[in-house]
Parts: C-alpha cells; structure tokens; sequence
C-alpha cells in the first residue's frame, strides 16, 4: 500500500464481491459464451483496473470501454486481453488502436475509408447494428454486407465482431427486445459468415434472456452487484452483491439550542435541543445538494441530513450524543441496516448507474479482499 490518504471519507471497493459477481455469470451462461466485464467510466465510478483485473482474475474473457483513452489506460496497466471500444473513434486514431491491439466499433464506410489512411498493422473492427436504439449502427442488412466487404477488403482491417445494443431489455415488457433480436438475426442471417463474436446482451438481457446470448455478453451495471433496474430486481436469477460503499466519519458533533440554524441560507432550524454531526463530503465529492433529506448510518441506525449539502460538508441530526470520529455509511450496510445505491436513486430520481458513477475523482477508493485492505487509490498523491 504505496498511496495514502488524509481525509475521513472514501469509496470501499470489495473485489470478493465483483469476483463473485463474474463467477456467477459465468455459471448462468452456458461454457461457449464468452464475457466482456464493461468497465467504461472508472468502472463505473469503481476504478478502472482495480475492477478489470479483479474481473479478468475471475474468468472474464476481455474488457468493454466507452472511448480509446480509457482502452490505452487498461493496456497501461499492464492488461493483454481484448478490450473493445464499445463508442465512436476518430478515423485518424485507427492507427493509434491497432498499434495498442484495441477493437474498435464501426458504422460507416466514410470511417472505413478514412481509416484506412491511417493503419499499417491488423487492426480488429466490430460493427454495430441499430436495431432500435437509435443512437450509433448501421440500419440494415445491406449496410452492414457493405460495411463488411469494405473490412474484408483492406489489408489490415479484421472483421473481428458485429453487435448490437438493447434499448428496454431491463423492462419487464420484452415486446421492443424481441423486436430489436428479430432485426439483429435476421441482419446477421444475410453475412456469408460471421465474425469471432457476435453479441448483443447487456446485463439485464444476459440475465434475463437466455435467447439473446450469442457467443458474447457485456456485462456492466451487475458486475458492480447492482440491479439493471427497480422492476427486474425480483426476477433476478441469482444474487448480486454490491460492491461498494460510501463511507466517512463524524468530525464534528455538538448540542444545539432550540431555534438555531444550521448551513447556507439557514434553512434548517432545530425543533428542539438537538445533536447536530457535521460530515466531511459534500457535492464536490458527488454528494450533490439534492440529497438534502437523504439519511445515513450511523451506529446501526438511520440519521438525516439536515440544511444544505456544502461543497465539503453537510450536516446531520443524531438521535443523541455520539463520539467524534464514529464511522458513518453513506452507501452500504452497517449493522443491521442498509442504503443500497438505489435508495439514493429514487431519492435523486434517476437510475443506479448515475449514483456510482458520480462519485467524485477526490474521493479515495480503499480495495478490499477477504475483508482486508489490499490496495488505496487516490488521485490528488
Ligand atoms: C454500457 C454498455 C453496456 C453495459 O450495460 P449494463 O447495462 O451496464 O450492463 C453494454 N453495451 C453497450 C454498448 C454499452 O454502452
């Protein structure tokens, strides 16, 4: 443990949770379909190569990744195994991907063309198909034979994958999904043959759709323990377990008088003598100011944020006087209770993903394995 840090609030990342995790999709899908751990946006807020090795460790295939950058970073680290840039790349960094052995996804033949400028070693090429989610593929069969004979034809271009993206698979309505598969097969049905991989399953469709599995999956949001959406989470067919917590503790705890105020604007006022906390996160760490409301753990039991959420600080009512430096749970259990990610997901209302993912760079992430600390990752030292 070579990084340090000196302040009371961190992100606790359990990789036994993200490895169990891995090994219990691998035991829903059958031995021939290969897994991509999707670990674009610091995994997710969870941090990129903690969580790609943890994963890889754990018997996934390779890496999924929005942008080259994030790619470069995991080869960085010191990871071999395929990586795929599941979003758009610039026709002049073709060059830059096939050197770092980096699949990119394609869609035109204008990028094709322009690529090809650029590249002068094998550079591997998954094509996206629309078939629904409006936002980058080609849109049907003959596009993507033509998109596929441009490949073909290059020198140094690999036909690697063809993919596409479902836009409600975390819906219990299957009717669009069944929509988007039936244009999916029927598109690849038109290629004389097909690539290494063919996929199309985010989490929620590989753990919901037995039918839409391919030879490839991209597993994302349940890597991270965290359920696709509210509505599947009873259907789930196996459990995910959370993989990380928000945690910080008291550095400050007084009695306040009846009548005071408390934060900017002075818009909480106490009812009666009260124990006011003071904790050192605010929305610059991504514990934004609509969370005013929000409760957190503390000894076992539910405290409330009181008045505005500061950049650093935001403040909560005790149930009575509790020590300075007692830890607090943001995101998590403690004791008998607990604030899943979703909790604070409703209240903000939005979708799990968000909530991971905003928590901010200056908050440290703490690595455990077999409850111990095995790594610190801080971005300031
Ligand atoms: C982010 C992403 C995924 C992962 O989705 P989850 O819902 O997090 O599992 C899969 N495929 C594509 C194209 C993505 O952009």
């Amino acid at each position: 443990m070579d990084t340090l840090f000196f302040r009371d609030t961190w992100a606790e990342i359990n990789l036994d949770h993200v490895s169990e995790n891995v090994m219990n999709f691998k035991t829903h899908i059958p031995d021939n379909v290969k897994m991509l751990a999707v670990v674009k946006a610091n995994a997710y807020g969870h941090g990129y190569e903690q969580v790609a090795k943890a994963a890889l460790d754990a018997g996934a295939h390779g890496l999924a990744v929005a942008f080259l950058d994030e790619a470069l970073l995991l080869r960085k680290a010191g990871i071999h195994t395929p990586i795929l840039v599941l979003g758009a790349s610039r026709p002049e960094d073709a060059g830059t991907a096939a050197e770092h052995r980096v699949s990119l996804t394609v869609y035109t033949r204008e990028w094709l063309e322009e690529a090809s400028l650029h590249t002068r070693k094998r550079l591997n090429l998954h094509v996206k198909c629309d078939t629904g989610m409006g936002r980058i593929g080609v849109k049907d069969s003959q596009e993507l034979l033509e998109i596929t004979e441009v490949i073909n034809a290059h020198e140094h271009f690999h036909f690697e994958g063809v993919f596409t993206h479902f836009a409600t698979a975390d819906e219990l309505d299957e009717t669009y999904a069944d929509t988007q598969l039936e244009t999916f097969r029927s598109m690849i049905g038109q290629l004389p043959h097909l690539p290494e991989y063919v996929h199309s399953s985010n989490s929620a469709a590989t753990l919901r759709r037995k039918d839409a599995l391919f030879n490839t999956v991209r597993v994302g949001i349940s890597l991270y323990g965290l359920t696709p959406s509210r509505e599947m989470q009873p259907h789930l067919p196996f459990e995910l377990k959370e993989v990380l917590s928000l945690k910080t503790k008291l550095i400050h705890v007084k009695e306040m008088d009846e009548g005071e105020k408390v934060s900017y604007g002075a818009t909480y006022e106490t009812g009666n003598k009260e124990w006011i906390g003071t904790l050192p996160i605010g929305y610059a760490d991504g514990w934004i100011r609509k969370l005013q409301g929000q409760e957190v753990l503390i000894g076992g039991r539910r405290a409330p944020i009181v008045g505005r959420i500061c950049m650093d600080q935001c403040m909560v009512r005790l149930p009575g006087p509790v020590k300075t430096g007692e830890p607090v749970t943001l995101i998590g259990r403690q004791g008998d209770e607990h604030i899943p990610a979703d909790e604070l997901a409703d209240k903000l209302d939005t979708i799990n993903y968000e909530v991971t993912c905003m928590i901010a760079a200056r908050v440290p992430r703490v690595y455990t394995r077999g409850g111990a600390v095995v790594e610190v990752s801080n971005h300031l030292l």
